[in-house]
């Protein structure tokens, strides 16, 4: 008897084969099958009259044979049957390739439906190779179809076969994972109906009930999850820190904390006095000093006698984190390390060693934090920045390096607190909405091609005043394979320098180059032995420039705004005067539109918000980079009602039964684990 693990080659109908090239859509499971599900339906309910059909259109028509069918060989051995097919008003040629047998299984004078693209001309229409099926033996026609999103080697039929048979193997075997009461109290259908109607619904009404269902689990599900790994924490206690005056720390800083990093120092502060583990997260604009926040916490933490663990998600910002504050700790005496995946084996023997003897107050590192052989005497607050590289799971390995050490996770990616909300579920939250005094505005045009010439004399002129230039270019790849980032990257610098600025330095950077070699690079940008960064959005986290004032981007449009006004984040760090130029050919009116916001706003909220209007949140959920499920179903762009709707069902459902061990809750609760891919021993 199958389970939902089964194997889908295992399931009757699908095979070693279909399997295979299903495999490549991510679908390995009985499970797998049936949630994938349409990106769009296409209603095949109606027959239509012929007469009615317009030329280019796919269309259903219920028809009579009207003469027997004739075969042609034609070029190529192939051969061609062709048949004639007639309704009350008008009449359709038939046009089949290679489909020779469809000369004898066509019958004149009998009555069958037809589904196929209409071509030919408004006086003879044609389908070439349409789908046959008898009336009352329909399977494809007839009802409204799902459409998925496909890759070689798998058709919608193939497809929506496979997931009919998944269907029909797997009818017992769903378990509702919405404990009954939840599904009553907010009028959901059953899982059994939602499947079979989000893929083959038997009218429009089912389908919304359906996705209604759908939708309403999928963020229920979330919920729960984010509610369990909140509640966890609260059960244990974290690393005990008694208050102490920050003053000492406060004036050895060459400038003076703005009002929000103040706030987000406090609320961090507050948490390490609590009994409990601090679990925050802290979000700001580029530029609005999140390494102050950081370095106050680390500075408190060690006051108190804990050690600390910084990580990055480049070795390129973990050595900068490194440089800034080393010498700043110093002056306190406190003692920093950097550990990345190139650290020399002796020397990371030593810091080891001194990390877990305790005389080492903070490691600043990468992943190579989390490697099993660093230990810590005693680790009291683990602070990642730039958190979306870092998803749930990660967090929650570093957090059991030690007992339950707090964790502070800083942010430059602004989100609507709606999606805030979901994403950062599991934390509580201060927004540094306050940039440093005398910040300049980024300046920001939106152009296109036609200004080239411009922004070669531009890019000249700030050169020559002594300032350095980032060239970002996206991979533009015209086909399935994603191009080599390598070689347009490179390419792209060759030609500048060949062709435009011959005398000036340009180097190329790319994600593929050795950690070693892209530091070089940037450790020579930094030092401003080289003119212009050619590079792909390596560059977007974190690294600090303050003589880069000019960031180019080329083929803007192929950005999210949130992920320009990262980039745009690179330049201004500075006293210099900055500017942001987006190149883009696009004569799309949202995609204008959109690159227009960048010119008029630097607030990094406000374009999140906005991308979130303009795009959906797709962007944000895109890439699993958080760690967290993906969103199958639910678009929070138009599903936020029922956002509302699940999170209330979702805290009373916990409320009652915290950890979701009543027999009710059990499949809910495995549902939950298997999604988060947690262990047991991580949901207690
Ligand atoms: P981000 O939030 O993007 O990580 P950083 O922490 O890198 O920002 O800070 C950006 C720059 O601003 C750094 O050069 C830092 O030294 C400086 N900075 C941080 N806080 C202040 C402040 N209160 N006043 C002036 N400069 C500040
Ligand atoms: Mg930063």
């Amino acid at each position: 008897m199958a389970d939902l693990q089964t194997n889908i080659r295992y399931i009757k109908g699908i095979g070693e084969t279909r399997a295979k090239a299903l495999g490549k859509l991510g679908i390995a499971t009985l499970k797998d099958l049936i949630s994938f599900f349409p990106r769009g339906y296409e209603d095949r309910t109606l027959t239509r009259p012929i007469k009615n059909l317009l030329l280019g259109e796919n269309a259903c028509v219920k028809a009579m044979i009207a003469a027997d069918p004739t075969a042609h060989r034609i070029s190529g051995g192939r051969t061609l049957v062709k048949c004639r097919a007639v309704d009350e008003g008008g009449s359709l040629d038939l046009i089949f390739f290679n489909q020779e047998y469809r000369k004898n299984s066509l019958h004149k004078g009998e009555t069958y439906i037809f589904y196929g693209k209409v071509e030919g001309n408004l006086l003879r229409r044609q389908m070439i190779n349409p789908l046959i099926e008898r009336e009352g033996q329909q399977q494809i026609t007839g009802r409204i179809m799902p459409l998925y999103s496909l890759t070689a080697g798998v058709s919608q039929l193939l497809l929506s076969r496979a997931v009919r048979q998944g269907l029909d193997e797997c009818r017992e075997l769903l378990e509702d994972v919405l404990p009954d009461a939840v599904r009553q109290a907010h009028n959901l259908c059953y899982a059994n109906f939602a499947y079979e109607n989000i893929h083959f619904p038997t009218s429009p009404e089912a389908l919304e009930i359906a996705r209604r269902r759908l939708v309403f689990e999928e963020l229920f599900l979330l919920t729960c999850g984010l509610q369990l790994l909140r509640q966890r924490r609260q059960h244990v206690s974290g690393p005990v820190c008694e208050p102490i005056d920050m003053t000492p720390f406060y004036e050895k800083l060459s400038f003076t904390l703005t009002n929000a990093q103040r706030r987000a120092i406090e609320d961090a502060i507050g948490d390490m006095c609590s009994a409990r583990p601090m679990n925050r997260l802290c979000q700001g604009d580029v530029g609005s000093g999140k390494t102050m926040v950081a370095a106050a916490c680390i500075w408190f933490a060690a006051q108190n006698g804990w050690q600390s663990a910084l990580m990055a998600p480049t070795e390129i910002l973990a050595r900068q984190h490194y440089e800034g504050l080393s010498p700043l700790f110093a002056r306190f005496g406190l003692r920093c390390a950097l550990l990345t995946g190139s650290t020399k084996a002796k020397e990371r023997r030593e810091i080891l060693a001194a990390l877990k003897s305790g005389t080492i107050d903070l490691c600043i590192g990468t992943h190579a934090l989390l490697t099993e052989d660093v230990q810590y005497a005693k680790l009291g607050l683990v602070i990642t920045d730039e958190q979306h590289r870092f998803g749930v799971n990660q967090r929650a390995a570093l957090g059991q390096k030690s007992d339950h050490p707090h964790m502070l996770v800083l942010s430059a990616t602004p989100i609507p607190r709606t999606l805030a909300l979901i994403i950062y579920g599991d934390l509580d939250v201060s927004v540094i909405d306050e940039l440093p005094p005398g910040r300049q505005k980024v300046d920001t045009f939106a152009v296109g091609e036609s200004y080239r010439q411009r922004i070669n004399a531009f890019i000249r002129k700030q050169v020559a005043a002594g300032h350095q230039v980032f060239i970002v270019c996206p991979l533009v790849g015209d086909g399935e394979e994603l191009p080599d980032e390598r070689k347009a990257v490179t390419a792209y610098a060759e030609k500048l320098k060949k062709e435009v600025f011959p005398d000036l330095e340009i180097v190329a950077l790319h994600g593929k180059m050795r950690p070693k070699e892209k530091e070089a690079i940037m450790a020579d940008f930094a030092a401003g032995a080289i003119d212009v960064l050619v590079s792909t959005t390596v560059v977007e986290v974190g690294v600090d420039v303050p003589n880069a004032n000019t960031m180019i981007v080329e083929n803007a449009e192929r950005f999210g705004l949130s992920q320009l006004h990262q980039l745009r984040g690179r330049v201004g760090r500075g006293r210099v005067k900055s500017y942001c130029i987006l190149l883009s050919d696009h004569q799309n009116e949202e995609t204008k539109q959109r690159l227009q916001v960048m010119t008029r706003t630097n607030d990094g909220f406000k374009i999140s918000e906005e991308d979130l209007r303009l795009r959906g949140p797709g962007d944000f959920f895109g890439q699993r980079q958080h760690g967290l499920p993906a969103m199958k179903i639910a678009d929070l762009s138009c599903d936020m009602r029922l956002l509302d709707e699940a999170q209330t069902a979702a805290k009373a459902v916990l409320a009652e039964d915290a950890a979701l061990e009543l027999p009710e809750n059990l499949s809910l609760r495995r549902r939950i684990s298997e999604l988060f891919e947690l262990n047991a021993e991580t949901l207690n």
